[in-house]
């Protein structure tokens, strides 16, 4: 048996002792959880540092913190989510308990993805623990250090059988996914999302995919430039452009594009200096790979502003492109690195048609001072979330689901939304064995007298 078969064998042997379920249980795994980034601080900012050379802040920023906050929701709401939720009746049903009984689903498994290597991996663990699962947790192999850590350290702190770690690559998760799993919570690209979901249709597994893709930003020109531009630098840069939720282009009128690129060259200056290659707080692109990927995306765009690359450190600079066609290579795919195009449309309405052109994306970001049109984009196009004169905020609130639609994924978590996902809403009717005259109308004979009753 292979080492995957006996994690996910474990797994399920484990959930049906019942262990996982009663609600003391799955609030001191999460007590363990946060005492294991607590105490394991160092070990985990060293592991990021060397996957995507973040510093020691910016892994508190970008990937503890929110996790932290995260488990102390589920751990202070946890008993408030897991009763039962009491719903309307119908007058047959009047002196009846009517009420959905959320409960575990079993084994999930959560593969996660390499650019935020903790934040992605164990932020479903804490839905899928609060929930009462059992959980196989597959962190990405392109994020080897942190991969690592989470597999030897882990262990030490959770129920090392209903929780197991099991790192590997492509092969391993292939062996993964052809056992039998009651829910699959992938992170990664829609390419191999659809995979996912076609192992999981063997077993007849839900999925939730948590994908990427482009991700506009439209910069109005009723818009104050200087702080939109700064807010888009620091949304789009930050990790190096790796993250699932940056604005992957602007679009706006031809009138501001010089301005535009003005403000976000300051703004770079502003936050990584005139060099960013030495600055401690800009990142590197995770490997040669994705390196030469980003690179070849560039070709045939005019640069505005940086450009400058290093193979040998898999360094790019923060970069903007300017009148970038629809048809150019950097328009085809995600980006997911420091290039930023922008594209130029005649106003709102090309940019709504522009976006309704394409695949669902996981946000639409608009800069405005107009809040009508802030709600006629809202009514008028369709993205995993809406935001408003910042970027990657929504991420950090709790209360909003967090997911794509369409080619961005399916399905969502954080907060209650993760422990809702991860749980079955079993529908119960409890009636009584008394009060039978009621129920006469529907045994048969079925007579006119019975329905005049
Ligand atoms: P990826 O799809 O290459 O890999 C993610 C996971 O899938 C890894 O654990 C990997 O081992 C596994 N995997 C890769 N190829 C596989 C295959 N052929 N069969 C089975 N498993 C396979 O994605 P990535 O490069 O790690 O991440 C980048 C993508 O993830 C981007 O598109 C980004 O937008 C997206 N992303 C989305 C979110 C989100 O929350 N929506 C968060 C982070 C990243």
């Amino acid at each position: 048996m292979s080492r995957e078969q006996l994690a996910v064998q474990q797994a399920r042997k484990s959930f049906l002792t019942g262990r996982s379920r009663p609600l003391a249980f799955r609030v001191q795994q999460l007590k363990n959880l946060l005492r294991f980034i607590s105490e394991r601080r160092r070990d985990i900012s060293d592991a990021v540092k060397r996957d995507v050379g973040k510093s020691e802040h910016a892994t508190e920023l970008f990937e503890t913190l929110g996790l932290e906050g995260e488990i102390k929701l589920a751990i202070d709401r946890m008993a408030e989510w897991a009763a039962p939720r009491p719903v309307e009746k119908t007058l047959v049903t009047l002196s009846d308990e009517v009420y959905i009984q959320p409960e575990p689903l079993g084994v999930v498994l959560i593969i996660g993805a390499w650019n935020y290597p903790w934040a992605v991996t164990l932020q479903p663990l804490v839905g899928a623990i609060a929930a009462g699962n059992a959980a196989v947790i597959k962190p990405s192999e392109v994020s080897s250090h942190s991969s690592q850590v989470m597999e030897n350290l882990l262990p030490q702190y959770l129920d090392k059988d209903l929780y197991p770690v099991v790192a590997g690559g492509v092969l391993e998760t292939q062996e993964l996914l052809k056992q039998r799993f009651d829910h699959i919570f992938y992170t990664g690209s829609s390419t191999v999302g659809k995979l996912v979901m076609e192992a999981a249709a063997d077993h007849l597994t839900p999925v939730t995919l948590e994908l990427g893709g482009k991700s506009p930003c439209y910069i109005d020109n009723n818009c104050d430039l200087t702080v939109a531009c700064r807010r888009i630098t620091w949304g789009k840069f930050v990790n190096c452009g790796q993250t699932c939720i940056a604005p992957d282009y602007i679009l706006c009128e031809p009138s501001i594009q010089s301005r535009v690129v003005g403000e976000i060259k300051k703004s770079i200056k502003e936050f990584y200096t005139d060099n960013p290659k030495t600055f401690a707080d800009y990142g590197r692109i995770i490997n040669q790979q994705h390196y030469k990927r980003i690179m070849t995306l560039m070709e045939g765009s005019t640069v505005a502003v940086g450009g400058d690359s290093d193979e040998s450190q898999c360094y790019i600079a923060p970069t903007v492109l300017k009148d970038v066609k629809v048809e150019s290579k950097v328009m085809k795919e995600e980006i997911f690195g420091p290039l930023l195009p922008i594209v130029t449309v005649s106003g709102v309405d090309e940019a709504i048609q522009f976006i309704n052109g394409r695949e669902k994306p996981l946000v639409v970001y608009v800069f405005s001072h107009n809040s009508k049109l802030i709600k006629r984009v809202i009514a008028e196009t369709s993205s995993g979330a809406f935001l408003a004169n910042d970027c990657l905020v929504h991420f950090t609130v709790s209360s909003l689901p967090f997911g794509g639609v369409g080619n961005s994924g399916m399905g969502c978590y954080h907060g209650q939304h993760g422990f809702d996902q991860l749980s079955h809403m079993r529908s119960c009717l409890i009636k009584r064995l008394n009060m039978e005259g009621v129920n006469s109308m529907r045994y048969p004979p079925h007579t006119a007298k019975k329905l005049s009753w």
